[in-house]
């Protein structure tokens, strides 16, 4: 069984937005904290979503394999996360207008499978500039998760396109054609973001 933590994300940075303990375990839960405090608030959509970021859990010492899901309550002005897997969960408090508060920022969380970035790094033109957020990324559940720009995601849509239209691959360009649908469903609730 997981616990519950309830955090505020204030009691964890210093006046600048900076985190007070600069290294160990400490350190961790504090990025863990933020990480999932920019996931949760680049998201539009009030659900619960899985962030791309894995549990920090160590059951018996070895690490859970759960990714960690968030949501964003807006009425209450209260990130919920928890894992899956074991269960660990958490609410966190006192975010807002901190550096990782992406509310009114523009960038969406984009979430690939492994497939999915293998076949924009090996397939299209996309450059590093681009795909370069792929390595750093966390592999959880087969997936990474990386932020984008609503221009960024609108060039590597066009690199997609030009890919899918070129090859005379029919299976590739079907596989193509599909994240060039769901990625564009992504671009369009940028949208609903600046409404909210
Ligand atoms: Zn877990």
């Amino acid at each position: 069984m997981g616990n519950t933590w309830f955090t505020q994300l204030r009691h964890f940075l210093d006046d600048s937005d900076e985190f007070w303990n600069s290294k160990g375990p400490a350190r961790k839960l504090t990025e863990y904290l933020c990480s999932i405090v920019k996931a949760a608030t680049s998201e539009v959509l009030e659900i619960s979503f899985p962030t791309g970021i894995r549990c920090r859990r160590r059951p018996k010492r070895k690490p859970c394999q759960g990714e960690v899901y968030a949501f964003l309550d807006n009425k209450k002005n209260v990130i919920e996360w928890y894992c899956p897997l074991c269960e660990d969960n958490g609410y966190i408090s006192d975010w807002e207008n901190t550096k990782w508060d992406m509310r009114f920022s523009d960038i969406i969380l984009v979430r690939l499978s492994l497939f999915e970035s293998a076949l924009i790094q090996n397939k299209t033109l996309a450059g590093p500039d681009l795909t370069g957020c792929f390595d750093a990324a966390n592999e959880v559940s087969d997936s990474i998760a990386v932020y984008y720009t609503p221009e960024e995601l609108e060039a590597l849509l066009g690199y997609i396109a030009a890919e899918a239209n070129h090859t005379s691959d029919k299976n590739l360009g079907e596989e193509l054609d599909l994240l060039y649908e769901r990625l564009e469903i992504l671009l369009d609730t940028i949208e609903l973001k600046t409404l909210r």
